[in-house]
């Protein structure tokens, strides 16, 4: 296979191309820095390839994670903000395609949704034979195992030991599938991931390095508290986002039509009007003994309008940060175990989630768009002498990146294939100066379940440059994150941005030639949804062109 220098090779690579008294200089200075090695007692631990503790939440968003220091203060993760107190933070790491599924499919081949062919949650499901990164970190003699949420179709390939979710998973006494067996489990599914993960550590082959991806389901919809949770935040009334109440004035019609709104969407299972599924009885009480008398008051107020949207918000923020809370005791527990263990030293914690959300802003939940609430995820790394303490990183990095930089860790070459770029320079504290400027974005699922248009564009460090392009749209929007931090506003036709608009689309045209995405994406991308115009296809002539398939699920 072809492969790209690690940074490693790249390292050396320049030291052979110097002049030999460069040369020279070099190989006295290794044979010091060796000599150093084999007398120091670390020297074992120093020769050992690190080990890789992937913490992989779905749906956490930077506003729910102090460490990103978001204004309205809704929540704090001492646990999670350890890690980049420790290590670094990045503050703009962006999704390709944010949604579940793509956005694992990505991380795991380093390549873009129409290369990797996982395009949506409806009705992709991910080819296993695909190169992958854990598949080369196990090639390369690491141990590979992976809890919790998974939610790709297929099985798990490339890992020594899987014990997984099935689909979305549960909340409560989830089923779980344990290297291809079924398994049932009592408890909080928050806990049970982590549980397992801990004892996979502790149970180890420990004479290899290792990948441990603890994947959570949390805080992903319905938002399911644990019981211990359940009035945590003493009925506080939540500071709300400027834009709760966003009209969309002068906006396209594919961010007006949506179907992800605190006004319109939200089920009796979002407002916890009805139990989380599958609770013991004991939980249930629990469960009953907070919710039943506030369901009780909010049924009798017969609230409308904005103060019903308000009362959903406060019932939204509760539910999803109990969630999160969850999520970070069972960080710091995981990073407790690494220090029993003796592994904290020698082991990169990554800390991130599948793609952003909203809490609120736009008077909507859930992800999809290029806006920046769902566009951006947390991106926590701890490299003990690698990411100096404390530091922060501005660059647009990706989940692109991800499978590049877990390989350059293990010093594994990366196949060409991959789209992204390691990430281990900037956790060094240098920025190439080739950097990327902007990257690539397509999101595909519709019509369900939110009704989100299909649409694609180009991000700058200060400028979204979005087509809206089907079926019932073709609209262009260019967004200005300096003027318009909350993306209100839409300035494509605004004359002063000509020449903006005029770079962008020819940045944008680079873009889609480099990822190799220039035609139009194939109708599977879409879901089910046959579109207007399109050929029906060859079976099932109920699918006949302009009528919407049958929803699968
Ligand atoms: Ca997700």
């Amino acid at each position: 296979m072809t492969v790209k220098m690690t940074t490693g090779e790249k390292m050396m690579g320049k030291m052979m191309m110097g002049d030999q008294t460069k040369w020279l200089r070099a190989l006295v200075g290794m044979g010091f820095v060796f000599a150093a090695m084999l007398c120091s007692p670390a020297a074992a631990a120093d020769r050992a390839k690190p080990n890789i503790v992937f913490i992989f939440a779905d749906d956490l968003t930077c506003q729910a994670v102090s460490a990103y220091g978001e204004q309205r203060r809704l929540l704090v993760t001492p646990n999670m903000d350890r890690i980049g107190r420790e290590g670094m933070r990045f503050d703009r790491c962006l999704v390709t395609n944010s949604i579940c599924g793509p956005s694992r499919a990505t991380l795991l081949t380093g390549k873009y949704s129409h290369r990797n062919g996982f395009y949506n949650n409806s009705n992709s499901r991910f080819d296993g034979g695909q190169r992958t990164f854990p598949k080369l970190l196990q090639q390369a003699g690491y141990s590979t195992a992976i809890f919790g949420k998974w939610h790709l179709g297929s099985d798990p390939t490339g890992f020594d030991h899987w014990h997984i979710l099935p689909g979305q998973g549960l909340y409560y006494n989830p089923p779980m599938i344990k290297n291809g067996v079924g398994v049932q489990h009592s408890g909080y599914t928050t806990d049970i991931i982590t549980d397992l993960s801990i004892e996979w550590l502790k149970n180890r082959d420990k004479s290899k390095p290792f990948l441990l991806m603890s994947q959570h389901k949390g805080p992903h919809r319905e938002w399911a508290p644990a019981v211990r949770h359940l009035g945590w935040d003493k009925d506080r009334k939540y500071p709300e986002p400027e834009t709760l109440f966003d009209d969309f004035a002068g906006r396209s019609k594919a961010v007006r039509d949506h179907d992800m709104g605190l006004d319109r969407t939200f089920s009796e299972l979002d407002a916890k009007l009805r139990p989380s599924p599958n609770m013991t009885e004991e939980q249930l009480q629990g469960w009953n003994a907070y919710y039943e008398p506030r369901n009780a008051a909010f049924r009798k107020a017969k609230l409308t309008g904005q103060e019903l949207i308000r009362w959903r918000y406060n019932r939204y923020m509760h539910d999803y940060l109990a969630c999160v809370k969850a999520l970070d005791e069972n960080v710091g527990r995981l990073l407790e175990t690494l220090e029993q263990e003796g592994l904290a030293e020698n082991t990169v914690v990554v800390c991130s989630s599948d793609q952003g959300f909203f809490l609120g802003e736009h008077g909507w939940f859930d992800k999809r768009w290029i806006f920046e609430e769902s566009l951006r995820s947390p991106l926590l790394i701890r490299w003990p002498g690698v990411t100096k303490p404390g530091s922060v990183n501005n660059q647009i990095v990706s989940h692109l990146d991800f499978a590049e930089t877990f390989l350059d860790i293990a010093g594994v070459p990366v196949p060409a294939e991959m789209q992204g770029r390691s990430l281990v320079p900037l956790c060094r504290g240098e920025t190439p100066a080739d950097w990327r400027k902007s990257l690539y974005y397509h999101y595909y699922e519709f019509p369900e379940p939110h009704r989100v248009r299909p649409h694609y564009g180009v991000i700058t460090d200060r400028f979204k440059l979005v087509h809206y392009y089907k079926p019932d749209v073709n609209d262009w929007e260019l967004l200005d994150r300096q003027k318009d931090p909350l993306e209100v506003k839409n300035y494509y036709s605004d004359p002063s941005y000509a020449s903006t608009v005029k770079e962008l689309h020819a940045e944008l045209e680079r873009q889609r030639q480099e990822v190799g995405e220039t035609g139009d994406p194939p109708r599977a991308a879409h879901g089910d949804l046959l579109f207007e115009g399109e050929a029906a296809p060859e079976k099932g002539p109920e699918k006949g062109p302009g009528k919407r398939n049958e929803k699968r699920r």
